[in-house]
């Protein structure tokens, strides 16, 4: 992708093209001021991906986290590893974003909020969420049926389709394909 995505759209792009994992993640950034580590690179990759550069990632996490620490503890604790994403420290390797495969295999305790929603969360937590997020009845029922069935990204797939009143159900292999996949839907 060509344009850098301001931080300012994220709230946005969240609710209108990020998959589950990835709202998740930005919503618990946006409540709790922290996320922790494996929430961070999940996250962190994927905005990368999208095309934040790494000086809005930085005062995206530097906002957020300082309203909870001082900017000091933030630099010493978290800079580096922002940095070292985006290929700028350490190793000097360009990190690619997270694939589906890889986020569904990520184990999961309580209060994490990286994984795939679909796999961790438990059903009735599920249901309630795809309705807070505006899915009528049916189209819960829809998903959950691929969810119980342990079909995670099919699930996925039908939700994008619900939720960009497509005619197609596109096959979800990886959350920067389902953003990019989303932007052309949505012109
Ligand atoms: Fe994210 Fe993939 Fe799970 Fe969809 S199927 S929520 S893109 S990990």
């Amino acid at each position: 992708r060509d344009a850098a995505i301001p931080i300012e759209s994220l709230d946005q792009l969240s609710k209108t093209s990020m998959p589950l994992c990835m709202r998740m993640c930005h919503e618990h950034i946006r409540a709790q001021h922290h996320i922790k580590h494996n929430g961070r690179m999940q996250y962190g990759l994927f905005i990368k991906g999208i095309g934040v550069t790494l000086e809005d990632s930085l005062r995206f996490w530097r906002e957020e986290f300082t309203k909870k620490m001082d900017a000091d503890k933030f630099a010493r604790s978290y800079e580096y590893n922002i940095y070292h994403n985006y290929g700028k420290k350490g190793s000097m390797v360009n990190y690619t974003p997270y694939s589906c495969a890889k986020i569904i295999k990520d184990a999961t305790g309580p209060g994490d909020c990286h994984g795939c929603p679909y796999k961790y969360m438990d059903q009735g937590s599920l249901k309630t969420k795809l309705s807070s997020y505006g899915l009528s009845a049916s189209a819960v029922d829809e998903v959950m049926s691929f969810v119980s069935r342990g079909h995670y990204q099919i699930a996925c797939g039908k939700y994008f389709q619900i939720t960009h009143n497509s005619t197609v159900e596109p096959t979800i292999i990886h959350p920067n394909n389902y953003f990019e996949e989303s932007q052309i839907t949505m012109g």
